[in-house]
C-alpha cells in the first residue's frame, strides 16, 4: 500500500506547495500592512486584516536550527536527512521549515545561506532548500 504523504491543499496553503511550477515560492502577504505570513492565515494576526494574498518572496533565506534525522520519517526516506528551520530573508521571525538538500549533512551549519529548490511531486512542488553558493 502507498501511503499519501503529500501534504494536502486548502485554499489557504494552496499557493506556498504550488507556486513551486512558476520557479517561485509563493508567501502570504498583507495587503494593509505588508507584514508576511506564514504559515498561511486568512486574517494578519496584528492588524486583523483580511486582506491576505500569496506574493513571491526570493526564496532566499538562512539556516537558523536543524536537526540530522538518522531515522526515516515515512517508509523509503533516504537518510540521513537534514530538516530544518529557515528564516526567509523578507523579514525577521518569517520562519519556514524544510529538508536541506544539495550538500551532506555534515556541511549544514546555523546561519548558512540557503536558497529554495522544489521537487515536483505529483500536484505539489515541494520547497526544499539548498546552499546558496551550491558548492559548499
Ligand atoms: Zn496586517
Amino acid at each position: 500500500m502507498t501511503v499519501n504523504r503529500l501534504p494536502a491543499l486548502t485554499p489557504e496553503t494552496r499557493a506556498f506547495w504550488t507556486s513551486g511550477e512558476r520557479g517561485a515560492l509563493d508567501i502570504c502577504r498583507c495587503k494593509q500592512c505588508a507584514r508576511w505570513i506564514h504559515p498561511p492565515q486568512p486574517i494578519c494576526a496584528p492588524c486583523l486584516s483580511f486582506d491576505v494574498q500569496p506574493q513571491p518572496v526570493s526564496g532566499r533565506g538562512r539556516v537558523m536550527s536543524f536537526t540530522i534525522n538518522e531515522q526515516a520519517w515515512v517508509p523509503g526516506q533516504q537518510v540521513p536527512f537534514v530538516f530544518a528551520v529557515i528564516e526567509l530573508e523578507e523579514q525577521v521571525g518569517l520562519w519556514v521549515m524544510s529538508r536541506i538538500v544539495g550538500c551532506s549533512p555534515e556541511q549544514v551549519e546555523i546561519g548558512m545561506p540557503v536558497r529554495v529548490r522544489f521537487e515536483h511531486v505529483e500536484d505539489v512542488w515541494l520547497p526544499l532548500f539548498e546552499p546558496e553558493c551550491g558548492n559548499v
